[in-house]
């Protein structure tokens, strides 16, 4: 069976369509690499953002809720997602997040500086420097290649049995520990993205789901055939695994981890190119095959929202 690579996608709820879009897109400049709904809610947008090729390991994805309640970060959730950067990029970060009077905060982790800071509807986000990674060739908004977001570094996870959970990676998912720093514990998956997985040990009080909170975090499998031997790998360890959901850009299991985080393991293939070229990623409401009788409707419910360059101070 082959080694646990890393993230291949984390989810948050997020508040406005637009907000969302004008954030990642304009402020972060990542790439928005899928626009559809949520397939279990088809009244919601699901928005994928992302590297220019759209790997995994670099997709980010919201399901934009505008009116629905605040949630609050804490135990049973990812609660800092990172996302890495080339070496010497940190300080344009800094700079350019002030300018969009956004409030940063430096902290170090495991001899590692991290930008901390929240996106526009309160998800908790840090930029760390590592040579790992290939640069991102997506270039928008005055985020150029040598200082684009390469994907994600990798995650803090808050957890209500946080050794119940570095059990769970360690022995049952396969990464590498490499030891406690502080109040955390840090493993490392075997992929060159989405690989660097910290434990937080104190307590962070009950997360509790809704707008600013992550939903879940997916972790990647090579293809269906790994996929499968996954999920019978995480059954015999008695956890309560899903069937394989076709997600259309992924297949997809999910279970519960003992520390309350809802975990996905996503298949790489066949990826985000399955219905639309690399050129054109992003520019059309896509729906699964058995939502495109229903288009004209979702299409009516949806709030129109446009991919656009927005200015800092
Ligand atoms: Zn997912």
């Amino acid at each position: 069976m082959e080694k646990m690579k890393g993230i291949h996608h984390i989810t948050a709820i997020v508040g406005d369509p637009q907000e969302n879009m004008d954030f990642y897109a304009g402020v972060l400049g990542l790439r928005f690499v899928k626009k559809t709904i949520n397939f279990d809610d088809p009244g919601t947008y699901h928005f994928y953002f992302g590297n220019e090729g759209a790997e995994p390991g670099t997709i980010m994805t919201f399901f934009p809720w505008a009116n629905a309640y605040k949630g609050r970060v804490g135990s049973g959730q990812v609660g800092i997602t990172t996302f890495l950067i080339p070496p010497n990029a940190l300080s344009f970060w800094e700079e350019r997040l002030a300018s969009f009077n956004i409030h940063t905060n430096k902290v170090i982790r495991f001899g590692e500086t991290f930008l901390q800071f929240e996106d526009v509807h309160g998800l908790k986000l840090e930029l760390v420097e590592r040579e790992n990674g290939k640069e991102n060739t997506w270039e928008f908004n005055g985020v150029t290649k040598d200082v684009a977001i390469k994907g994600f570094g990798g995650a803090v996870l808050y957890s209500g049995a946080p050794h119940k959970t570095a059990e769970l990676l360690e022995t049952v998912m396969e990464l590498e520990s490499l030891g406690q720093e502080g109040n955390y514990l840090r493993y490392q998956a075997a992929g060159d993205i989405g690989n660097i997985i910290d434990i937080e040990l104190s307590a962070v009080g009950r997360g509790v789901m809704g707008v600013g909170t992550v939903h879940h975090i997916a972790w990647r499998a090579s293809n269906d055939e790994e996929h499968v031997k996954w999920q019978h790998k995480i059954h015999d360890h008695n956890y309560g695994v899903t069937e394989v959901k076709d997600r259309n850009y992924f297949n997809a299991i999910y279970f519960r981890e003992h520390g309350g985080l809802l975990f996905e393991i996503a298949t790489d293939p066949p990826g985000f190119m399955i219905d639309e070229q690399k050129d054109h990623l992003g520019e059309k409401l896509m729906l699964p095959k058995w939502q495109e009788p229903h288009r004209e409707t979702i299409e009516n419910h949806l709030q129109p929202i446009v991919v656009r360059e927005v200015k800092g101070e």
